[in-house]
């Protein structure tokens, strides 16, 4: 059976500007963005080997800025890995293909939670699986990828490439254990049990408030409460 793959890269230069000493050693070569794009290059080619009527395009998030040149079958998205995540989900929709997705993300950027929980539900909907590959602490995009029923992976050396053949090359490939969702609060962004949830945005806040923040709507307690 043939597959699509559609594989957004975080590709935001502040992001590749921070150096990760803490899990790459000295003696060994830095992890860079154009060593992880020869890597998709690789795996682009596994993949027509596979089966020649696989497809794979690389969606390049690149924040503000631009990218001069891009390799075949790339486009630059402006924006972070959840905007471009959400243009393959459209695309997706709108080709009425069978595609999946996998996300490589560098750094977590503020706020992504929100995005993510739009995302992970037009996910399912579709049934597109999103795979994650990681190259920090990235819960957000672990439980994006478990609840999409994708595989999780943080890398923390530079043998990529290796990732890419063994781990998400493959149809069939490992699923990430099921997590435990804990949804974030708005006002002081902690997990919570239990939360108020404001009924026009779905918002949640650990406490009651006069009005969500989000939405500016008025938050009031049914009287059966
Ligand atoms: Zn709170
Ligand atoms: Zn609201």
């Amino acid at each position: 059976m043939a597959q699509n793959l559609i594989v957004i890269l975080d590709a935001i230069k502040s992001h590749w500007e921070v150096q990760q000493s803490s899990f790459i050693d000295a003696n060994t070569q830095t992890l860079t963005l154009p060593l992880v794009i020869n890597a998709l290059k690789a795996l682009s080619f596994a993949l027509k080997i596979q089966h020649s009527e696989n497809y794979m395009q690389i969606y390049i998030a690149t924040g503000n800025t631009l990218v001069p040149e891009l390799p075949e079958n790339c486009k630059a998205i402006q924006g972070t890995i959840w905007k471009a995540t959400a243009r393959a989900l459209c695309y997706i929709n709108s080709a009425k293909i069978k595609a999946r997705i996998l996300v490589i993300q560098k750094s977590v950027v503020p706020g992504e939670q929100d995005i993510a929980l739009n995302l992970m539900i037009a996910a399912q909907q579709l049934k597109t699986e999103i795979d994650g590959l990681a190259f920090t602490e990235c819960e957000v995009l672990a439980k994006t990828s478990a609840f999409s029923g994708g595989v999780f992976m943080r890398q923390n050396s530079i043998g990529i490439l290796q990732t890419l053949l063994q781990v998400y090359l493959p149809i069939n490939r490992p699923r990430t254990p099921k997590m435990h969702f804990k949804p974030y609060c708005n006002c002081c962004n902690k997990q919570v049990d239990r939360a108020y949830v404001c009924s026009s945005c779905l918002a949640i806040y650990c406490f009651l408030q006069p009005n969500c923040t989000k939405c500016f709507s008025r938050l009031i307690l049914p009287d059966c409460i």
